[in-house]
């Protein structure tokens, strides 16, 4: 009888923490945009664009959406309290949405620092291919990159002292976007479509699909129908939007989405919940400002205003949206002696200039 009581537990524990696994778990990683305002971007909060999506079995697939300025160190701040392992720093995967600086000024970063976490494991990188004003696709920036640091990688790979680093973590895989699937693992499928950011050509937005359940990133766009074909009945569809007046530069308001057509594109898509991402508004303007602003435009369902590190899980038949708490760090004096052998070679091989 005990045994059955205890495999009944067991069963049920099971079953709770399996209730308890999101089927995404949605980290928005920069939440603003580059601005020629230093003092009003560094009191924003809010770092250039990016977002980490886990999800797949156990959230075992982990991707990188965008990677702005600074993003390199949100993954730091976003990947616990183990101050050993950060999963985050680790990621292999990024699908860069269009070649706008603010995109992807931390692809180096990710690249070079990255490899110390990924190790053996290359980047691979998804992104545009050329346009009719830049020459340069994904493959380029990708082969750039190589050798752009090939003095670092060269000591590294070779071995220095007794730092080693396989040569395959610093060999980037670029694929060039086209509309339709262009990843798929575990029962994963991330898919691409072109939105309207020009004379950004091409630009591409994404959608993940995992279980049934799907999460829609807009990248920078003006308002499409094309994003709102993809974008469909989504869970979360996390838009960009732009608050500044027409009048202060039409060029630039031209090219994004103002709040009146952010509530369009909400209420022709319906998705469980919008999010505001790449967030452009005058610094008088408060996140409640903007969410009234999308309410004036006549969309009245589930809104979020993005921040930096705020997390989105999402289950079955609900979303949960939490703002960031940084993990609370045991202070450890001596954290080589702490650890297993193995765990210490790996430590040393990270304390690496
Ligand atoms: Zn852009
Ligand atoms: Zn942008």
């Amino acid at each position: 009888m005990k045994t059955k009581s205890l495999i009944l537990f067991l069963i049920g524990a099971c079953a709770l923490l399996h209730a308890q696994t999101p089927l995404f778990h949605v980290t928005l990683l920069g939440t603003g945009v580059p601005t020629l305002d230093p003092v009003a971007y560094v009191n924003s909060g809010r770092v250039n664009a990016a977002m980490l999506v886990e999800t797949g079995p156990n959230l075992s697939e982990r991707l990188l959406f965008d990677c702005g300025q600074a993003v390199l160190t949100r993954l730091l701040q976003s990947g616990g309290a183990d101050p050993v392992h950060n999963p985050n720093v680790a990621v292999d995967k990024v699908f860069i949405t269009h070649l706008h600086s603010d995109h992807y000024s931390d692809l180096a970063a990710i690249y070079s620092y990255g490899w110390l976490f990924r190790y053996d494991l290359p980047l691979r990188i998804w992104g545009p291919g050329p346009g009719p004003n830049g020459p340069f696709g994904t493959s380029m920036i990708a082969a750039f990159l190589r050798f752009v640091y090939d003095t670092d990688v060269n000591i590294r790979a070779l071995g220095f002292k007794d730092f080693t680093f396989p040569i395959s973590g610093a060999t980037p895989i670029a694929t060039e976007l086209r509309e339709g699937p262009v990843y798929s693992s575990k029962g994963v499928t991330v898919s691409a479509f072109l939105v309207d950011h020009h004379p950004v050509n091409p630009s591409y937005g994404f959608r993940i699909d995992y279980g049934g359940h799907s999460v829609v990133y807009s990248g920078d766009t003006t308002y499409n129908t094309n994003l709102i074909k993809n974008s469909m009945n989504a869970d979360l569809l996390i838009h960009e939007i732009y608050a500044w007046p027409r009048s202060d530069g039409p060029e630039v308001y031209d090219y994004h989405t103002s709040p009146a057509d952010w509530a369009r594109v909400m209420s022709a898509t319906s998705p469980k919940m919008g999010v505001m991402t790449h967030i452009a508004a005058p610094s008088g303007m408060t996140d409640t400002d903007l969410a009234n602003q999308v309410k004036t435009g006549g969309y009245s369902g589930a809104v979020k205003v993005g921040t930096d590190l705020m997390t989105l899980d999402v289950f079955a038949s609900s979303i949960v949206a939490k703002p960031y708490a940084a993990p609370a760090v045991a202070p450890v004096s001596d954290p080589l002696s702490a650890l297993p052998a193995e765990m210490r070679a790996r430590l040393r091989r990270r304390i690496v200039d």
